[in-house]
């Protein structure tokens, strides 16, 4: 038993999160979490806070504190960080100013601009759309960059559906539509306003752009909101959506740029609309990748049936959606009042928080090179290693036993796992000052922060779309994803985990932990993500991270199958909202991460074991707990949240993981060595007779 001041301190955090009062056979999640819940600290204005908002708000202070530091010439990345946070902070002029600038490169909207000759003439929609594209957002459909999922050495154009001002077309429909037309109604009125026109001239359109959206979204697939009634929708909508849900090869879906026209027809002209968004003609003769053929077949006649001036609206109030809150204040609550309208409260995050956010955002591996250079060691990375590669190992030796899987789809199996690369930490380059200043060299950052943030966006969509028609490279740390980020992630094109520094830290991880509680926190993770490969999408990918079918079709059914106990076991747990109201959750919706959250917990645990055969752990002082009850609260406690009532139906729709206390509870359920760990009698409800078991 440890009883050195570090092991008193991290018994003291360990139990201030429990709630000894409770009996863990009875309801684990109150046993291990109750103390965090009912804790002083948790922020009130929070729709959800839990272990991993505390770490991420903790790395955001490290960030802010490192951005003190000074370094270097005008065309350091690191500056370039500090002085995006700088202008974050600092109060804006001329909001309206530079809204109306950028309106008028995305073609201008009449009713902001006094005295200007707006014409149906001479705007011409494709280039418009463009524009915006290349500069501000992607309206009305997706176009970007991505690996060819049969062929993922190769990079081709994607063309996706894009997202509306709501949700999903659910929103235009049944007893809500009517308080978000309301909302949606408020917003382009008070933007307006700000920007200097009047409520009648905004009222005028209002309309038009309703059912502009409201008919962009019903030709899309709402993607992953499978309980929603599906009020008022039509038919094929409802079935197609259930397929696309179920199966990732109904999103890939190659043609010419020539068949595309064909199946959009004369509502857009898609050589207009590359060539100005390339700056280059595009032949019609190149392959792409359409994920929702259904989508673009129905936009054609959407896009015919709009007047022209309802089109200029819908893509000015796009690039006012994604930009107008770095504008000024009050365009900020605009924006932000409409989101909490639909979420059911807002959610309040304190200025400089979310200035580092958009700092992290557009300058992520700037700030990181410091970050990890004083919270993430090479020592770090070697343990952390390790234990990946313990985990892997598990998942290996598991396999020859799994009665329900043929040899072949066995032997494929063991070289998916074998073959998952993994990305620990940072990407080196960041380390190297000449390396991330290259990196960053095209970036321009200064005292403007609507500039900035312009500046990025026509940043990364250049670097996205200059990958088109290249080949793809396979090291790439995923630009986007920040090392300070407090995630991880699997990535089935790729076949790869990655786990940046920002999720390594306490207490998910810490290098003097007890391996029981790492194995169970972090270890946990780790196996999560590895069965990602593993789950219902994961699946579809071959070792080499090809959508290519490698299962025996026996064994296909046998984990069909097997995944259905999962989705009834998920279905039956509910959460109180607002007024105590029960709310059912999904086990459609979340069945992948259910798949992980159960394979990762049995993995890591059969990894740990295998540890302490070859190996001493050491119990903590004052926590009264053996080696594996400690494993199971080492996962519990990276997964303490507290919901507040009124955001719980919002999640219960929206989120693709279970909320946290059934991620706890189911797994924990579904494991006999769990009910061993901690006694739990045969039908106590934490050991139930039914027990879920896939990987
Ligand atoms: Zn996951």
């Amino acid at each position: 038993v440890c009883s050195s001041p570090k092991c008193v301190q991290l018994s003291g955090e360990i139990l201030s999160r429990m709630d000894l009062t409770v009996d863990p056979c009875d309801d684990f999640y109150e046993y291990a979490c109750g103390g965090f819940i009912r804790s002083p600290l948790v922020p009130t204005d929070s729709s959800k806070w839990g272990t991993t908002s505390v770490m991420d708000k903790t790395n955001k202070f490290l960030v802010k504190q490192v951005q003190r530091v000074l370094r270097g010439s005008s065309n350091d990345a690191v500056n370039k960080a500090k002085l995006m946070y700088k202008s974050c902070l600092a109060v804006p002029e001329d909001a309206g100013q530079r809204l109306q600038s950028m309106l008028k490169v995305v073609g201008s909207w009449p009713i902001v601009t006094p005295g200007l000759s707006w014409s149906e003439d001479t705007w011409q929609f494709e280039t418009a759309l463009a524009i915006a594209r290349k500069r501000y957002t992607q309206a009305i459909f997706w176009v970007y960059v991505s690996e060819d999922d049969r062929n993922n050495t190769f990079n081709r154009l994607n063309f996706n559906q894009a997202t509306s001002f709501f949700p999903d077309a659910t929103a235009f429909n049944g007893s809500k539509a009517a308080s978000n037309r309301a909302a949606l109604d408020s917003l382009v009125i008070r933007l307006v306003q700000l920007l200097g026109g009047d409520e009648e001239s905004a009222r005028a359109i209002l309309d038009d752009l309703w059912h502009l959206d409201k008919a962009l979204a019903e030709v899309g697939i709402i993607d992953t909101r499978l309980h929603e009634p599906f009020n008022g929708l039509p038919s094929q909508i409802k079935l197609t959506l259930i397929e696309y849900r179920a199966d990732v090869r109904k999103r890939y879906n190659l043609m010419t740029l020539q068949e595309l026209q064909t199946l959009i027809g004369p509502g857009l002209n898609i050589s207009l609309f590359l060539d100005e968004l390339f700056e280059e003609h595009i032949p019609l003769t190149e392959t792409v990748i359409v994920r929702v053929p259904t989508m673009f077949a129905q936009l054609g006649q959407v896009l015919s049936k709009a007047k022209k001036s309802t089109l200029a609206t819908y893509i000015s109030m796009q690039a006012l959606w994604d930009n107008a809150h770095f504008a000024s204040l009050e365009f900020r609550d605009a924006i932000e009042d409409f989101k909490a309208k639909l979420a059911g409260g807002k959610n309040e995050v304190p200025r400089w928080q979310s200035c580092i956010t958009d700092t992290v955002d557009a300058l992520g591996f700037a700030v990181s090179a410091l970050f990890t250079e004083d919270h993430f060691t090479t020592a770090d990375k070697r343990e952390v290693v390790q234990l990946l590669e313990n985990i892997r190992e598990s998942f290996l030796d598991s396999i020859p036993s799994l009665a329900w899987m043929d040899d072949v789809t066995k032997a494929s199996a063991v070289e998916k796992a074998t073959k998952v690369s993994h990305k620990v930490g940072f990407p080196d380059f960041i380390r190297s000052k000449d390396k991330l200043d290259e990196y960053y060299s095209d970036l321009v950052i200064t005292d403007d922060h609507f500039q900035n943030q312009a500046a990025e966006f026509r940043y990364s969509s250049l670097k996205n779309l200059q990958k088109r028609g290249q080949k793809v490279d396979q090291g790439e740390w995923p630009p986007h994803t920040s090392p300070t980020v407090v995630n991880a992630f699997y990535d089935p094109q790729k076949n790869a985990m990655i786990f940046p520094a920002g999720i390594l830290q306490k207490p998910i991880y810490h290098s003097a932990y007890p391996r029981a509680l790492s194995y169970g926190a972090v270890g946990t993770i780790m196996g999560h993500e590895l069965t990602h490969g593993f789950d219902t999408s994961g699946r579809r990918y071959d070792p080499d991270g090809n959508l290519f079918n490698w299962w025996g079709n026996i064994s296909a059914r046998e984990f069909e199958h097997r995944t259905q106990c999962l989705v009834d076991q998920y279905n039956k747990y509910e959460l109180k909202g607002m007024k105590k109201c029960s709310l059912q959750m999904s086990g459609g919706l979340t069945l992948a991460e259910n798949i992980a959250d159960n394979g990762g917990l049995r993995l890591s645990y059969r990894a740990y074991q295998t540890w302490r055969t070859e190996n001493e752990d050491t119990k903590l002082v004052g926590l009264n707990l053996g080696l594996n009850q400690m494993f199971f609260l080492g996962q519990a406690q990276t997964l303490c949240t507290v919901i507040k009532p009124s955001f719980v139906a919002h999640i219960l729709r929206n989120d693709v993981h279970s909320p946290a206390k059934f991620r706890v509870l189911a797994t924990m359920q579904n494991m006999e060595q769990f009910s061993e760990a901690f006694g739990c009698p045969k039908g106590s409800p934490m050991n139930p007779d039914n027990k879920c078991v896939i990987w």
